[in-house]
């Protein structure tokens, strides 16, 4: 091995080392930004030396990789399902049939949560994950090994005395908080939310292009080994092996040496799965040593020497009182149902979800009917189903409004969409509340001391009619304001001023324009780097930016054209806000005569920034590397091509850093 050769493998591997101290110990012993400049000395040297590729690099976490169509791959070893029991009477008649085969007194059993996610069928060769197949229907699935390499808590390369060959089995999936964090972000699009976590998990492995897979918060939780080739004598070996040799084992497990031992692990579990940070639809039980699995065997669907024991799901039922129209700011329809007070896992229930009008009609949903409802892991319980031999013969059939339940505007819906929305922008009240709570929202403007209700107050007592007018308050207004007292008063001028050196991509977020989110006004911020050349942007020119689509660009072009939004945004412009990028703007022609090539990702920039700033400072920007190039600017993950190119050519080539530099002379 070149000396080469020889650091990039030592730096591979430290990596493969944090990365499973941070992400299966959850205890980093170095940290986040030296890991991240370890990863970027990784990039930068892998680029240089193309020839030491290898497919299992920490590099490859990042994805980029599209696949079209996933293969279809056979398993080698068929996934099956399991049985399933429901009480203690069920797993009394599993040991039964168990102890009819297996009389011996030393048979235990191994009790492991029952995750609830997507199963993965994992295959090491040489301490390398070489394929990761999802089930499909048990006996072929499809090949997913790009999207799983993505996945920080599975292991690309494994440590200690692991089989020459095996497969190993576990499920992905999303923790709770993950998921609520992923809905808030899409609410905030004006996007739907997701249904639940395993859904999502599983749509996220059939993503073609892996760097999205990447962006998703997916962990994996390694549950069997499958081998001919593996030592252990036991499940519980097994799994031990399993975590030496860097696999993420929960340590939830427990060796059991009766059925009624099992029971008492699932009654624990079934009061303590609510506190746990992902779903668990069951208790698995197996089979401890695995020269009884073998005698044991399978039938045609499950082995015969393990059983899920299901947990009931936190159901209720009650009836429908109601349903009510919720009206948020961007005017998306949300109908609520209101149910008779009910208790459920704790906590009294009033109100159920109910998503949109394909889920009332899914549903068949009656005026007083009967149903159940069941809270998983989202906040809200959502209503699974209607006990139709229970309903009254003249109850009527909940049909969606027409009319917004505010304003009394006809409601329009596309196509392609699943919310109703009220169009009158101008005039609903709940949107105009809703922008402004919108604006005033700590990811936004994030103004100190004011609270939506503070901003129902000012509304009903028409101190402001949108989120300009908060800029043209008068104290006295304020002071004379139910309970306003001094102090809040001046929290409230205190943070409207802060809000002041708040950056543009945050001010254009904050605008509540519809399907502009954080990254959306982040890109156009970026892109056009002032207000007024974004406004005078057509359909067709935000077309051309990346990740925006017809949606958006329709969106951005409607928003501009309202002349209430012109005239907000010049009211806020007045009062000081940040309408353009505050990055160097400011005109010069300290790189006349110079050209630049762009290539790689930049921590602080984007390319267009970065063109941006070369052009206003007078200078050239150029596509590819020739003697005409002055300077190749380089970030993380640069094309090797350029690379050398620009090496061979002795064209000085600049980091990011030197690139500050330059503009700061
Ligand atoms: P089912 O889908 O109800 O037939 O149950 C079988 C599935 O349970 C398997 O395919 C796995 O995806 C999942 N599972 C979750 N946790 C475990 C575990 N600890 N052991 C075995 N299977 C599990
Ligand atoms: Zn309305």
């Amino acid at each position: 091995m070149s000396s080469d050769q020889n650091i990039l493998e030592n730096l591979r591997n430290e990596l493969h080392m944090h990365t499973h101290l941070y992400y299966v110990k959850d205890a980093p012993i170095i940290s986040d930004y030296e890991f991240d400049l370890m990863l970027k000395k990784l990039i930068d040297l892998e680029s240089k030396f193309p020839q030491f590729f290898d497919s299992n690099s920490p590099s490859q976490r990042v994805g980029g990789k599209v696949s079209k169509k996933f293969n279809n791959v056979k398993h080698e070893y068929p996934m099956y399902s399991l049985d399933n029991s429901y009480s203690k009477e069920d797993l009394d008649n599993f040991n039964t049939r168990i102890i009819k085969k297996i009389p011996n007194s030393d048979l235990t059993y191994l009790c492991e949560l029952k995750f609830d996610g997507v199963s993965i069928n994992l295959t090491y060769e040489n301490g390398l994950l070489v394929r990761a197949v999802t089930r499909g229907d048990g006996v072929q699935g499809d090949d997913v090994t790009e999207n799983i390499k993505t996945i920080k808590t599975i292991p690309l390369k494994l440590k200690g005395n692991y089989p020459k060959k095996f497969q190993i089995r576990g499920e992905i999936f999303i923790e709770l908080n993950d998921f609520n964090r992923m809905n808030n972000d899409r609410i905030e699009k004006g996007l739907d939310t997701y249904m639940n976590p395993r859904n999502t998990a599983s749509g996220s492995l059939k993503l073609q292009d892996s760097s999205e897979v990447a962006k998703r918060p997916l962990k994996c939780f390694l549950y069997q080994v499958v081998s001919e080739n593996d030592d252990s004598k036991t499940q519980y070996e097994n799994l031990i092996s399993a975590s030496n040799w860097g696999f993420n084992v929960s340590n939830s497990f427990k060796l059991c040496s009766s059925i009624e031992e099992v029971f008492d692990f699932i009654k624990s579990w079934d009061k303590k799965r609510n506190n746990l940070d992902f779903e668990i639809d069951g208790i698995v039980i197996k089979v401890n040593q695995i020269d009884y699995q073998k005698t044991l065997g399978f039938t045609s669907k499950y082995p015969r020497w393990s059983i899920a024991y299901k947990f009931k799901t936190l159901q209720a039922s009650t009836s429908l009182i109601s349903v009510s129209y919720q009206v948020g700011r961007t005017g998306a329809i949300t109908p609520v149902a209101n149910l008779n007070p009910v208790l459920l896992g704790g906590t009294i229930v009033k109100r159920a979800s109910l998503h949109n009008e394909d889920q009332i009609n899914k549903l068949d949903l009656h005026l007083n009917d009967h149903v159940l409802i069941e809270k998983g892991g989202e906040i809200i319980p959502k209503i699974v189903d209607v006990q139709i031999d229970k309903r009254n013969l003249f109850s009527n059939r909940i049909s969606f409004i027409n009319k917004c339940p505010s304003c009394q505007s006809n409601l329009s819906k596309n196509e392609s969409e699943a919310h109703h929305y009220c169009l009158n922008f101008n005039s609903c009240t709940p949107q105009i509340t809703g922008r402004i709570q919108h604006f005033i929202s700590r990811k936004a403007m994030d103004i100190n001391g004011i609270g939506n209700e503070t901003i129902q107050l000012m509304f009903q007592n028409k101190l402001i009619t949108n989120y300009a007018d908060l800029y043209t308050l008068k104290k006295d207004d304020l002071l004379n304001l139910n309970r306003m007292a001094e102090k809040s008063v001046d929290n409230i001028f205190n943070g409207l001023n802060d809000s002041k050196n708040i950056p543009f991509e945050r001010v254009l977020f904050a605008l509540g324009i519809r399907y502009v989110g954080q990254t959306v006004s982040k890109n156009l911020a970026n892109k056009f780097g002032s207000i007024d050349n974004l406004i005078s942007q057509s359909y067709e020119e935000l077309l051309e930016v990346d990740e925006i689509g017809e949606r958006i660009s329709q969106s951005v072009v409607d928003f501009f054209k309202n002349d209430n939004n012109i005239l907000n945004i010049e009211k806020l412009k007045k009062n000081g806000l940040q309408f353009q990028i505050n990055i160097r703007n400011n005109v010069s022609d300290i790189f006349k005569n110079k050209s630049f090539v762009i290539s790689g990702i930049f921590q602080n920039y984007s390319r267009d920034q970065l063109k941006n700033i070369i052009d206003l400072n007078g200078g050239k920007n150029l596509s590819s590397v020739s003697s005409k190039t002055n300077y190749l600017l380089a970030g993380d993950k640069i094309g090797p091509s350029k690379l050398k190119k620009a090496n061979d050519l002795g064209i000085s080539i600049i980091s990011e850093q030197d690139f500050d530099k330059l503009i700061k002379l």
